[in-house]
Parts: structure tokens; C-alpha cells; sequence
């Protein structure tokens, strides 16, 4: 019995993807880390723009107190252009509009009313108590919306990783420490902690390793002051790595800790930081851990709501029942190596035995 040509063509292309398998289950190296964070890391250079964004929040509401009406069309302020800054930077100016001035311009006027829109408030375009307060909440600084489209309780098709990984590591951008007052021993188990949250819930599993060969590099970073913005995330596809990055600006607290008005739970952010690089995007849920605001009613959120597992699992489906232990059926010679369903791939020892299953079939047969 002779084998058939388009078997032959089989192995030969299987051992490219062989090729390809083992390269991506190695160490990726990110050479371009040596350099600086701004860089490497294009969202935290951008939020760099909003500096003292926090601040001027706090004027305009000591100004909107003094007057007593709405901040409207028209308007010339101080510290205005800041809060575009802020508003462009989560997506909401139109890129052909305005200026980035003081000036309560047209653009802005649409940028507050979707912004207003979004979040259920008044729209009205006008700055008034309720969206002030709300737009100063410390958030997330990841956009809402994209291209012109919000992408509020939507899911990223776009990974940043490679279809079908399941492993991944994560390491520590070196830093001199983490975050003021806190012991970064207590920092590294928070986060393995926050990951295995995750892993619960999913079929993906995440070890420390070295910032510089991992899948997901954490950044502790001066990021645009204290307050608004506390923490965003990334991923880049080309090189298949994913960042997040915590503000050190802020007053960080650990979960039980007693807190300050202003301090921030570490664990919630990161929480919320790993769902968007598993693909999730914000959630208007409030219960939610992606919803990108801490609300004072709802400042620590280590548990996940109905809404996030529904979204994860949509992303991630978990397997109606478990594997069967017994090992598969000798191959007939035609099956290929592929990448099973539901977004769980087949590993590089699996592809070995599917390909030494195929060899010994044609050793045997040609
Ligand atoms: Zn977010």
C-alpha cells in the first residue's frame, strides 16, 4: 500500500505548523522593553496628557458651587481643555472637532452629551453636578468608545495573543517598588490571587515569570496625577503581549484594609485590568467588575457579577463535560493538526503525537 501525495503534503505542512507551535510555546522576548516606558506602553504616555486632570476636577466643581448653573456652550475656563484631554482620551470627541482649548466649543458639547448618554444622565451636553461628579470618579482609563463606537458591553474579537493559548505568564516591569507603603511580596500574591479569580472561570491558567519573557507585563507608572485615571490596559498584536498598568500616584489600599475617602482597592482595579485583556470591554452593570468607575457605593468588587461570568464564558466556553481520560483512536492518516473549538488549542505535545501517529503511518504503509 502506497501513500497518498496529498498525505505526504499533510506531514510536510505539519511540520511547519511544528515549527511554528514550539516557537510560540517559548519564551517571547520583548527587546523593545529596554527602552522607556512612554515607548513601549503608547497608553500610558497618552494619559501623561491629562496630567493634574484630578485637580482641575476639583476647581470646576468649587466653580460650578460659586455659580450655581450648568458650565454650557460658550464658556471660557480654565482647566476646560484638560477634561477634552480626558474625554478624547476615552473616546469621546470627535476627531475632526474642535480644539484642545478652554473653550466650551460645539465639540465638546457632543463629547459630554455622549458621554452623558452613556452613563444615563441628563443629557444635555451642559456640565452640570451629576456629570462633573461622574466624570471625576476614579475610572479606568481604557476608551469607551473606538472609532466612533462605543464599545460599552461589547466583548474584543481582536486578541492580542495567539488563538488558542490557554498558559500564560505575566511578570513585573522592574521597578524600584511597586507602590509607596505597600510590600511588594503583598502586591505579587494580590495579583496572583486577582488571576486565579480569573482561572476560576475560565480554562486559562497564569504563572509569574520574567517581565521580559511573559505574556502580560504589569507597570507601576506615574500616570496623569492623583485621582481620575487610576489604571488602563493593552495589548499589542504584533508581538503577541498584553500590559497593564496601575497608577502609583493614587492611595492604594489592600482588600480588609480600613481606607481613606481617596484610597483606591488594588484588587478591584487589577481585577478589572485582566478582564480587559481576556477581551472583555466595560460594562454598564454597576455590579459589575468592569464597569470602568469606582462608585462610592461600590468601591471594592473582588467578586464577579452574572454579567461578567455570562461575557467570559461567551469568550471562553467551558466544556459541557469533562475530557475523557482514555487516550484518542490511532489516526487513519487524514486528520490534520487543528485548533479545537471554544478557543482551546492544541498544545505543542499534542501536536507531536498527532505527527508520530502520522510518520508511523506512513513508515508503515509507504
Ligand atoms: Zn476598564
Amino acid at each position: 500500500m502506497r501513500p497518498y501525495p496529498h498525505l505526504l503534503l499533510m506531514l510536510a505542512l505539519s511540520f511547519v505548523l511544528l515549527d511554528i507551535s514550539v516557537s510560540d510555546s517559548g519564551p517571547i522576548s520583548h527587546p523593545t522593553i529596554r527602552f522607556s516606558v512612554k515607548e513601549i506602553f503608547p497608553k500610558i504616555k497618552e494619559w501623561f496628557k491629562a496630567s493634574g486632570i484630578g485637580q482641575v476636577f476639583k476647581t470646576l466643581w468649587a466653580d460650578l458651587t460659586r455659580q450655581q448653573a450648568p458650565i454650557t456652550r460658550g464658556t471660557k475656563l480654565d482647566g476646560l481643555g484638560k477634561i477634552k484631554v480626558f474625554l478624547d482620551l476615552l473616546g469621546y470627541v470627535n476627531p475632526v472637532l474642535g480644539l484642545i482649548d478652554d473653550v466650551f466649543d460645539v465639540a465638546f458639547e457632543l463629547a459630554v452629551k455622549s458621554y452623558q448618554t452613556t452613563y444615563s444622565l441628563n443629557s444635555t451636553g451642559a456640565l452640570d453636578f451629576d456629570t462633573l461628579q461622574h466624570m471625576s470618579y476614579p475610572r479606568c482609563g481604557v476608551a469607551d468608545i473606538v472609532n466612533n463606537k462605543t464599545t460599552i458591553n461589547t466583548v474584543d474579537p481582536n486578541h492580542w495573543w495567539i488563538e488558542g493559548k490557554t498558559e500564560f505568564t505575566y511578570g513585573f516591569l522592574p521597578n524600584t517598588s511597586m507602590l509607596n507603603g505597600i510590600a511588594d511580596d503583598d502586591i505579587r500574591a494580590l495579583i496572583k490571587d486577582a488571576f486565579s479569580k480569573w482561572s476560576n472561570i475560565t480554562m486559562l491558567n497564569f504563572t509569574e515569570s520574567k517581565y521580559n519573557v511573559s505574556d502580560i507585563v504589569i507597570v507601576f507608572t506615574e500616570l496623569d496625577g492623583k485621582g481620575a485615571v487610576v489604571g488602563g490596559s493593552d495589548g499589542n498584536s504584533t508581538v503577541h503581549f498584553g500590559y497593564f498598568y496601575v497608577d502609583k500616584e493614587e492611595q492604594w489600599v489592600l482588600p480588609g484594609e480600613n481606607k481613606t475617602e481617596e484610597a483606591i482597592d488594588l484588587e478591584s482595579v487589577v481585577i478589572h485590568q485582566i478582564g480587559h485583556l481576556l477581551g472583555l470591554e466595560h460594562s454598564t452593570a454597576e455590579d459589575s467588575v468592569m464597569y470602568p468607575s469606582i462608585l462610592p457605593s461600590n468601591e471594592s468588587k473582588l467578586n464577579f457579577a452574572d454579567n461578567d461570568i455570562e461575557r467570559i464564558q461567551k469568550l471562553y466556553p467551558r466544556p459541557s463535560s469533562p475530557p475523557s481520560p482514555a487516550p484518542a483512536p490511532a489516526s487513519q492518516g487524514h486528520s490534520s493538526p487543528t485548533t479545537a473549538s471554544g478557543g482551546v488549542g492544541l498544545g505543542c505535545r499534542g501536536l507531536v503525537t498527532v505527527l508520530s501517529i502520522g510518520f508511523a503511518f506512513v513508515v508503515l504503509f509507504y
